[in-house]
Formats: C-alpha cells, sequence, structure tokens
C-alpha cells in the first residue's frame, strides 16, 4: 500500500501528487507512542464551536467528496468519517493530557484549538489510490527539466553565501539540499496552503491513521508555542508537511536548526534555517561528507542482473572486477566502498551504482525514483551531462490493475510475491526475476508489459 515501503514504482504513482512531500517518509517513521486518554471531563474546559460543520459550497475550500476511502478500513467509511468529524471537539479536548505532558500550556491549548474544525476533504487524500503509474522516464522529465535545473542554479547563486556556509558546518553537499528544495515544493511554490495543525488535528481525530497524526499534531502545537513558525506562516500539505524542503512537525523537532541566529527555527522563510536544517536531516542520517550519491555505470555483455537490487551490495571494486563502468568513461573512486545496482527501467534502460549517501537521500523520502531525481537533478545542477544511456521509451507501462494481474499470475504459479497489491516492490521483482529465469529470458525484474504477455500465455 502507499505507506509502506515504497517501491520505485509505487514512488511514481506519488510523482504529481509533490505537495504530499515526504508524507510517505513520516508515515515509515516508527509509529507514535502516544496513547488514546480520553478525558470526558475536559471537554468543559473548552468551549468548542457547537457543530463542526464541513465548509459549505462557494467558502473556497477544497470539499470532502463524502464517499467512503478506497482502502477498506472501517475508520475510513463515510459513516464514520461523519461520526468522527461530529465528535471532533471531544476528540480535542481529550488530546490535552498528551499536549500538557509535552509542556504545553492550557492557555496555548486553548488558543490553538479554539474554532478548530476539520478539514474533512484530507480524507480523500488519505485513501487516494493511484490509478496509473507513471513510467520512470516520465517522472525523472519532469523532475529533472532544464526548468527545475536553471532554477536551482539560480537559487544557489543568489544564496550562494550562506549555501558555502552550510555545507562547510553540515558536510552535505550544497546541490543535493537545492535539488530537494527544488523536488519537494518545486521551488517553494507547491508546498501546500492547508494549516499544519488543523490538517493534523484533522488527522487525529478521524480516519485510518489517528495514532500517528497525534504525534504530528502535538509536534504542531509545539512549534506554535515556541514560536519557531508564526501561525498564519505554519501551512502546508494535506499530512502536514511544510516549508519548501517539506518538514513534519516531528521531523522538525529532530533536525531543525536556527542557522541565521535570530532565535526561531524558521524552516519556511528564513533561507538559511531551510538549508541548514535539511542538510543537518541529512548528516544525522548519515551523509558521508565529499561523496557522491552514486554514478551512471554501463554494464558488460553478458552481465549477470540478478546482481541488481539494494539487497546485493558490493564494493565498487568488485563491480570493477566485474566489467561495471562509469557512463561518462571517468574512473570510480573509492574501489572500497559498498554500492547496488540500481535498474530503474530493467536491463534495457540506464544503470545507476548507487552509495551510502543514496540510501540517506532514500530516509528523506523513501522511494529509489525520488532519490534518483534528486541525485542527477544535483549532479545537473553542478553541470554535469544528461544521461548517457536512453530509456526505453517504446515501453508501455503497466496499469495498477494490470499490476495486480501480474501479481495474481505470478501467485498462482507458485512465485512468492507476499499479498497483492497492486505495487511493485522488491518481492514482486525477485518474483519476476525468477519467472524470467524460469522462461530463459533476462531476469532483470522489471514488470514489463512482454512479462505480463508471457505471464497470460503460459
Ligand atoms: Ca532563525
Amino acid at each position: 500500500m502507499m505507506f509502506s515501503r515504497l517501491s520505485f514504482c509505487a514512488a511514481l504513482a506519488l510523482a504529481l501528487s509533490l505537495a504530499l512531500g515526504r508524507t510517505a517518509q513520516a508515515q515509515n517513521s516508527a509509529q507514535n507512542s502516544t496513547q488514546d486518554n480520553p478525558a470526558a471531563w475536559l471537554t468543559r474546559l473548552f468551549q468548542p464551536p457547537a457543530a463542526a460543520p464541513v465548509p459549505g459550497p462557494g467558502t473556497g475550500e477544497a470539499q470532502w467528496s463524502g464517499q467512503s476511502g478506497a482502502s477498506g478500513d472501517p475508520r475510513m467509511t463515510a459513516d464514520a468519517i461523519r461520526a468522527a468529524a461530529a465528535d471532533f471537539p471531544n476528540c480535542i479536548a481529550g488530546l490535552w493530557p498528551l499536549a500538557e505532558r509535552r509542556g504545553i500550556t492550557r492557555a496555548a491549548y486553548q488558543r490553538f484549538t479554539a474554532g478548530l474544525v476539520p478539514d474533512l476533504s484530507i480524507m480523500d487524500k488519505l485513501d487516494a489510490q493511484p490509478e496509473f503509474v507513471k513510467a520512470p522516464w516520465d517522472y525523472l522529465d519532469l523532475l529533472v527539466s532544464d526548468d527545475r535545473i536553471a532554477q536551482g542554479r539560480e537559487l544557489l547563486g543568489q544564496n550562494a553565501p550562506t549555501f558555502a556556509a552550510v555545507e562547510r558546518t553540515y558536510g552535505v553537499d550544497k546541490s543535493i539540499i537545492a535539488a530537494i528544495w527544488g523536488v519537494e515544493s518545486n521551488y517553494g511554490t507547491l508546498g501546500g496552503d492547508r494549516p499544519v495543525l488543523r490538517s493534523t488535528a484533522t488527522l487525529s481525530c478521524v480516519g485510518r491513521r489517528q495514532d500517528f497524526f497525534r504525534g504530528e499534531f502535538l509536534a504542531a502545537l509545539e512549534i506554535l508555542q515556541r514560536g519557531d513558525i508564526p501561525p498564519d506562516r505554519f501551512v502546508g500539505s494535506w499530512a502536514g508537511a511544510f516549508g519548501p524542503t517539506q518538514f513534519m512537525p516531528t521531523t522538525f523537532l529532530r533536525y531543525a536548526v536556527d542557522f541565521d541566529g535570530d532565535g526561531r527555527r524558521d524552516v519556511v522563510d528564513s533561507v538559511a534555517d531551510v538549508v541548514a536544517s535539511t542538510a543537518n536531516n541529512l548528516k544525522t542520517d548519515g551523509w558521508v561528507r565529499g561523496q557522491s550519491w552514486g554514478y551512471e555505470v554501463v554494464l558488460p555483455q553478458g552481465f549477470d542482473y540478478l546482481l541488481a537490487g539494494s539487497a546485493r551490495p558490493m564494493t565498487v571494486r568488485q563491480w570493477q572486477s566485474l566489467g561495471v563502468r562509469r557512463a561518462d568513461g571517468k574512473p570510480l573512486p573509492r574501489p572500497a566502498d559498498r554500492a547496488s545496482l540500481l535498474l530503474p527501467a530493467g536491463a534495457r534502460g540506464p544503470a545507476f551504482l548507487t552509495l551510502g549517501n543514496f540510501n540517506v537521500i532514500m530516509k528523506y523520502n523513501p522511494a529509489e525514483a525520488y532519490a534518483l531525481a534528486i541525485g542527477l537533478l544535483a549532479d545537473r545542477m553542478r553541470g554535469g551531462a544528461p544521461l548517457v544511456q536512453s530509456w526505453p521509451r517504446d515501453e508501455r507501462v503497466l496499469t495498477v490493475d494490470e499490476r495486480y494481474e501480474l501479481q495474481q499470475l505470478l501467485a498462482q504459479r507458485g512465485f512468492r510475491i507476499g499479498a497483492p497489491d497492486g505495487l511493485i516492490g522488491p518481492q514482486t521483482r525477485f518474483a519476476i526475476r525468477d519467472f524470467q529465469t524460469s522462461v530463459g529470458d533476462i531476469p532483470d525484474g522489471f514488470a514489463s508489459s512482454e512479462v505480463l504477455d508471457r505471464l497470460r500465455q503460459r
């Protein structure tokens, strides 16, 4: 599902909903351990509005469809959503003890939650199911475009002293930070305009991810109480990711820094704080100073494609001994580093050796397609050349329904794929490889229309 660990193709499905930003990452992080602790008497402390209406037509707000969610979760039926919305004031009042434990004052809690009404349009987003999946090349065309490269260079140029100071302090490549900025929010233009407190409050009380989002709601309250972000600037994606590099409230609390020294960690409007906080996040996650994320490589004739995948890292020296070379002809540095072979489009597309820093980018947003886009965009901002190898653009990308069918056919033939979910993750790719081996095809694990046709015929 969307919120399980994302495969390359799952990421492609998410590609156009960039406002989603780091939601997937946040969803993947450790579940918040807060417990439900409703205290009915607390409802008296607050004077919630008598009704919590769904915003009517003409308010300019996104409207909830009124439909049950596609996940089938009992908390996502239309009736359950309406019931939870009606109970929203009680739910918010019941969260006060958790807020108090975080050091939120009662006055602040009342001030920030007064008049809060749920934004039910978020429920449609929470259960959105992609119908079509973008091809890797379409995703990369979109994110590593000439325009985005030029804007990134402009951003770096206009803020050169800041980026240089952050790079010196944290050791994280400034072009990677600029690329994250450019991809997460399209350079700040698509970061979302929903109030973070309202979104996280809604998700804390309505729908199927309440435990997780309560941690985000409480973190959002902390941010507001400390005054790091002014309430009117504290806006973001439906899931509560905010600022040009889309911090979630909890990730903000872990990583945000006040780099310009004004006493606030303003990852919305201070370039210095945005750049340094994002760098601090990557550094804390293990970024190695002075190293690349990886390289485009070419593979020799007769290469063993079973060696591909993040589960099979080897040293750069071992890859070289197998005939793997950099596509631009330059030598591969640091032969002792461990690297994995990434084949986003199978044997017919470009190949990449990915290093430890690639995995660090994936911690920021857990999708190979995302990490590759960030790495390639950063390379281009530095003046790097476009990819040497071409994508198999004639390849027809399978729809989600076809992916289900592919998985079901694999399962019927005894290949282990887990539960069919329409997303091609590592397990499905392994199964495709086993199937390809069994029929004498090149086992690259790529879910092509040819593989589906083969399975249908057998
Ligand atoms: Ca600051």
